[in-house]
Order: C-alpha cells, then sequence, then structure tokens
C-alpha cells in the first residue's frame, strides 16, 4: 500500500495499546491527517489491535533472536487469561 499523496510506503503505527493508524512514514507528508475520522474509517486506515496480535509479533521477534532462549520467548509471550 503506498501513500496517494507522496508514493512512499504506508506503515502501521500503534496509536495506543488496542489502535493503529496506516500513516506515511515521510516527515513531510501529512498523510492520511489530511482527513477526518470517518474519511479514516472509510479507508480503512484505522485498525484495532488486539493484545493476542502484539503477544504473537513479540514471540515471532523472539524466536527470530537466536540470543533469546525459546523457552523465555515463550514465557513472555504466552497467553495470560487474567489480561484478556
Ligand atoms: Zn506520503
Amino acid at each position: 500500500m503506498k501513500c496517494p499523496l507522496c508514493s512512499t510506503g504506508l506503515k502501521q503505527h500503534l496509536l495506543n495499546p488496542s489502535l493503529s493508524i496506516i500513516a506515511c512514514p515521510s516527515e513531510s507528508c501529512v498523510y492520511p491527517f489530511n482527513m477526518s475520522i470517518s474519511e479514516l474509517h472509510d479507508h480503512n486506515l484505522i485498525l484495532s489491535v488486539s493484545t493476542a496480535d502484539i503477544m504473537h509479533n513479540v514471540h515471532k521477534k523472539m524466536n527470530d533472536n537466536k540470543d533469546i532462549d525459546e523457552k523465555l520467548a515463550e514465557f513472555i509471550a504466552r497467553d495470560d487469561p487474567e489480561v484478556s
């Protein structure tokens, strides 16, 4: 997905722990902040992020890093029923 204003590849930015926005990473570009909130939703640029998604990514990152013990990665990224 590319920025319609400057053709830079769009990136997903975390707004808060449960919400992320697809936005242009270029500092000189305003996309998609030139649009209203409802337009952002219309273009599916606002995404809700679940804790499971985040933990999945953390787990993946841990497994990619061979210096971290796999058991430790399992422990850190395991599902926590008290959180969800
Ligand atoms: Zn842009």
